[in-house]
């Protein structure tokens, strides 16, 4: 009879729940898993990255909310690991630990001027419509309301989820989970321009054409593309004839090309071959500097020197998350994950014993929700595989684990809670017609989790 192993799981969002899931749904080995979240809610980006207009794809939630159903897996939200508790603690009550933590900083441009006002990464721009707790809701209630013309910098999918929000009516998004400061805002917007920039052309822009056609859906905007910013160089032809997501994409923009606007209040304007080299303004961004660009004949983009001005009182950055280093454990700083070998964490030219790795922290920022499934999936396969060679831990009793957190003076959020929290937020959503209202600060969450529970 195998050895019953104790998994900390670190991270809530897709990946660490997929991990509890391969954990405790296989036969050979029992294993009990604590899913420790440093936020009181679980599911990461499905809750605070996926746009909220994008109810079915952020319904994937209710599957991953089965996983704390089963037995042998619990919630630990609110507790931060490397601030509320170290690794090397994690080790002394758990016999392995896989760390699913995600990498959602942003990245940054480095340009001058990006550090004015006004100037927002993607990610915050995000957290902030998305009610995640540390949103910074003064600057966005600022902002909106004061911006005639946005610019936003990238034209990947995230770049599209932010134009799409700030382009769309309030009604286009009542029946969404958004914390209701949002609609407020978004009801005093004054914005009439978006000017989204690419770089490249529209043969390497890395939007999916799903996200890209319902631009040309919204109720009251328009879309502009100038047929000229249109170029495909040899490269470019050979992409679209080998790949079909990328022939639907340029067939998508070569349309609007052509279309003349219908006099909608706001206008989306796609910008290929264009990269922002300045912003300038006094305090507030007043302008974007952006210089155009030429293919370089092996999928890249080379500046030209000739540049031109948009005017914008907003600019958000939208080119790529990256992952941090969590202390205590091993970081490739040039690509920002957790170097490792099938999942097993190394260091040194070696295995960490017990300590695995799975998601956007190992392959960084890449893939969609489902492709964390297989990821986690195959980390866990390293661990069970790992199962007799991994230490024992010196206090792997569940009831261990209970009393350092009740020590630890912080309030926890075990399932109990956050099933009270869930509760709450369906009933205020219903109150107002919608499946669910996201509660947003912290201290409200943390209410919400008493209500049905001690
Ligand atoms: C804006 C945006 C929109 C997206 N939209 C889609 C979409 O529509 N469809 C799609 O398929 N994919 C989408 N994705 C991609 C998808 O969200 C990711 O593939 C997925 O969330 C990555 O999962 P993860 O578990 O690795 O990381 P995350 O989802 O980021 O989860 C990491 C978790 O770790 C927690 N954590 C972080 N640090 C600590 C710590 N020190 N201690 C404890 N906990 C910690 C976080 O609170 C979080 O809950 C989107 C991504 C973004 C950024």
């Amino acid at each position: 009879m195998a050895r019953s192993l104790r998994v900390a799981v670190v991270g809530s969002g897709p990946s660490g729940m997929y991990a509890a899931d391969a954990l405790v749904s296989q036969q050979e080995i029992p294993v009990t898993v604590d899913v420790i979240d440093k936020l009181p809610v679980p599911f990461g980006l499905v809750r605070y990255g996926v746009a909220p207009d994008h109810v079915s794809i952020r319904s994937v939630r209710d599957t991953l909310d089965k996983v704390f159903e089963k037995p042998g897996v619990r919630f630990i939200g609110n507790v931060e690991v490397g601030v509320d508790i170290s690794v090397a603690t994690l080790h002394e009550y758990f016999d392995a630990i896989v760390f699913t933590y995600g990498a959602s900083r942003d990245r940054r441009l480095a340009i001058p001027g990006e550090e004015l006002d006004a100037s927002v990464a993607a990610t915050d721009l995000v957290a902030w419509y998305c009610g995640h707790p540390d949103a910074d809701r003064e600057t966005f209630e600022r902002l909106i309301p004061t911006a005639t013309c946005v610019v936003v910098v990238g034209v990947g999918n995230v770049a599209v989820d932010v134009t799409r929000v700030l382009a769309k009516t309030v009604g286009e998004l009542t029946h969404t989970d958004m914390p209701d400061y949002v609609f407020d805002t978004l009801r005093k917007s004054v914005i009439t321009d978006i000017h989204v920039l690419g770089r490249r052309g529209p043969a390497q822009a890395t939007y999916t054409t799903k996200e890209l056609r319902e631009l040309g859906e919204l109720a009251d905007a328009d879309i502009v593309v100038d047929p000229a910013e249109l170029v495909f160089d040899a490269a470019s032809e050979q992409v679209i004839a080998d790949d079909k997501a990328v022939a639907r994409n340029v067939e998508v923009v070569k349309a609007w090309a052509t279309k003349e606007q219908t006099g909608k209040s706001r206008r989306i304007h796609l910008h290929f071959m264009a990269r922002p080299v300045e912003l300038r303004g006094d305090t507030r961004v007043r302008e974007v500097v952006v210089e155009r660009t030429e293919l370089d004949g092996a999928g890249g983009a080379k500046g030209t020197g000739e540049t031109f001005v948009i005017a914008a009182d907003l600019v958000v950055r939208s080119v790529g998350y990256r992952g941090l280093a969590l202390p205590g454990v091993p970081f490739d700083e040039d690509r920002n994950v957790i170097p490792h070998v099938d999942g097993r964490v190394q260091c040194d030219g070696g295995a960490v014993s017990g300590e695995y790795v799975a998601g956007w922290i190992k392959r960084g920022p890449t893939g969609i929700i489902g492709t964390n499934k297989k990821d986690a999936t195959a980390t866990v396969a390293s661990l069970l595989a790992d199962c007799d060679k991994l230490p024992i831990a010196p206090m792997s009793n569940p009831s261990d684990f209970d009393s350092w957190l009740a020590g630890s003076g912080k309030q926890v959020i075990d399932n109990l809670g956050w099933r009270s929290i869930d509760a709450a937020e369906r009933a205020l959503g219903a109150g107002k017609g919608r499946d669910r209202t996201t509660i947003q600060s912290t201290k409200d969450l943390l209410k919400a989790a008493q209500l049905n529970h001690g």
